[in-house]
């Protein structure tokens, strides 16, 4: 096949339509790219098992069996499927127009020749994304003389409760009908299809610089190669809080590119001003408050991170989807004198590990002094476990009050060259206390931790050796987070001695 011929997919279009170099890449060097790591993969794969669930709602439903690559066979077999009047939804049905070629979710029989179709989505909202996925899949089923009377996405419904028994999967999903916006995106469809034939037809790849649209709308796994050679800012200005797109155009402009070259008279926010002084001065910056701010917490400190995983579809009565579910806590507790204890608790089944979390979290916590945490995440989780628990309400309202937060008080009292301008305990740890980071570790974010807990969920009875692995590695991020807490106290109380 030469390159003029070249046939496209759903997926390849979306693709195009953030980056023609992605394009080109995925076309003739997808090598580029590192392999899909087990965490993506968990997330791959975690969407299909969500299409499966919502072909149960379509009683009467075919699939359309041919593998992914087997285009040609696929469009054979829903050409058979779709003519057999019995058939009242066809899963995974294939299509092509215009040398593009889409696999749909769902398409629903509404009448002898009228056809819904329907994207479902593991997520709750619409995206703007979503929506050119949806268009791009409409411009084909018509394009191949398909009538189809509405086009939506299937989406998991927050509304939904779980009772505990069974999942009621029409009141799981929600469909939202999106036909005349993806209806009136037609010709931008087209307008696209036509340029990204005309980039795979070319000899030479595109030449594209990487940019903000490297990670908009997803990250794309080419930047690591597309950034090889390019010399890192040590204080690029795109690293200032909270930074407008129009301030960065303005000083693009200007061709400042590091912080410390941007002209003193530029108009920047307190927050953003603070910043370029650090990186100028080349020093850390300390209020007059933050002695006070330090000071204002009552021992023993119980210093407190909790690790959450969200079901898409919710596992534990009373929940919906997406929910947050607290699985594991780490505390560090200490006294004025400075010795620390440290308790934690590991949800290990998977029975719903709110109630047992919750009376363990009391029982650790005592009654007195001031809980440490670092951002507004903790407070939520208990609050929203005194809501799910209402005999534990009085007990939890109580910890809450205790809540003492360290991150808006760094954010206010303190900044560092090294943070480049993230207030991210993995940045300001190793900014403040020369050793300790988060390198190495097998978990390294939050996300992550969540998905490595459903993952330990579901592994089966004969691998006990890894499930104790992942839990050990989520014991030693979680516990990692609340030292981290306990050694920044004690490196800023060092800053104002
Ligand atoms: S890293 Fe950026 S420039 Fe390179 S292929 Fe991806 S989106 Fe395009």
């Amino acid at each position: 096949m030469t390159n003029q011929t070249l046939r496209l997919s759903k997926s390849r279009v979306q693709s195009g339509a953030q980056c023609t170099l992605k394009l080109w890449y995925d076309c003739f060097e997808r090598d580029l790219a590192p392999p899909v790591d087990e965490i993506l993969q968990f997330v791959f794969d975690r969407g299909t098992a969500i299409g499966e669930r919502a072909q149960e709602r379509y009683a009467g439903g075919k699939l359309i069996d041919a593998l992914y690559y087997e285009t040609d066979l696929a469009i054979e077999q829903t050409n058979e499927a779709i003519t057999d009047p019995t058939v009242s939804a066809l899963f995974e049905p294939a299509f092509i127009h215009h040398n593009v070629s889409a696999r749909i979710d769902v398409l629903q029989r509404v009448d002898a020749d009228s056809w819904d179709l329907i994207e479902v989505k593991s997520a709750s909202n619409a995206k703007d994304v979503y929506l050119r996925d949806l268009a791009i899949q409409l411009w084909i089923l018509q394009g191949a003389g398909l009538n189809v009377g509405r086009a939506g996405l299937l989406l998991l419904n927050r509304d939904y409760v779980y009772e505990g028994k069974q999942l009621d999967v029409d009141r799981l999903f929600k469909f939202v009908d999106l036909t005349d916006e993806v209806l009136a995106m037609r010709d931008e469809v087209e307008a696209l299809v036509d340029s990204l034939h005309a980039v795979v037809a070319r000899d030479a790849a595109p030449q594209i610089e990487p940019g903000p649209h490297c990670s908009v709308p997803y990250k794309c796994p080419y930047l690591a190669h597309c950034t090889k050679d390019n010399v890192a800012l040590k204080y690029p200005v795109g690293k200032l809080p909270r930074i407008s797109p129009n301030k960065l155009l303005q000083l693009e402009a200007l061709k400042v590119e590091e912080i410390k070259d941007i002209p003193a008279d530029f108009a920047l926010n307190a927050m953003q001003a603070r910043v370029r002084e650090c990186v100028v001065r080349g020093e850390d910056w300390v209020s007059d408050g933050l002695a006070g701010a330090l000071a204002n917490i009552t021992y023993p400190v119980y210093h407190l991170d909790f690790e959450t995983f969200m079901p898409a579809v919710p596992i534990y009565a009373g929940t919906h989807p997406f929910d947050p579910v607290p699985f594991l806590y780490s505390i560090h507790r200490q006294t004025q004198a400075g010795e620390t204890e440290h308790f934690e608790h590991l949800c290990r089944a998977s029975d719903d590990p709110h109630r047992e979390l919750a009376e363990r979290l009391i029982a650790d916590l005592g009654d007195h002094g001031s809980i440490c945490v670092y951002s507004a995440f903790e407070r939520t989780m208990i609050k929203a476990l005194a809501h799910r628990l209402p005999d534990l309400a009085p007990a939890l309202g109580s910890l809450a009050e205790r809540i003492w937060d360290l991150l808006p008080i760094i954010r206010t009292h303190y900044y560092h060259p090294a943070f480049r301008g993230s207030f991210s305990i993995k940045t300001v740890l190793p900014a403040l206390v020369h050793g300790v980071d988060y390198e190495g570790m097998e978990i390294g974010s939050g996300m992550a931790a969540a998905i490595k807990y459903e993952m330990a969920l579901g592994l089966g009875l004969g691998d006990e050796k890894e499930r104790e692995e992942i839990f050990d590695q989520l014991r030693a991020y979680c516990k990692q987070d609340t030292w981290a807490m306990v050694e920044l106290r004690r490196a800023l109380g060092e800053k104002v001695q």
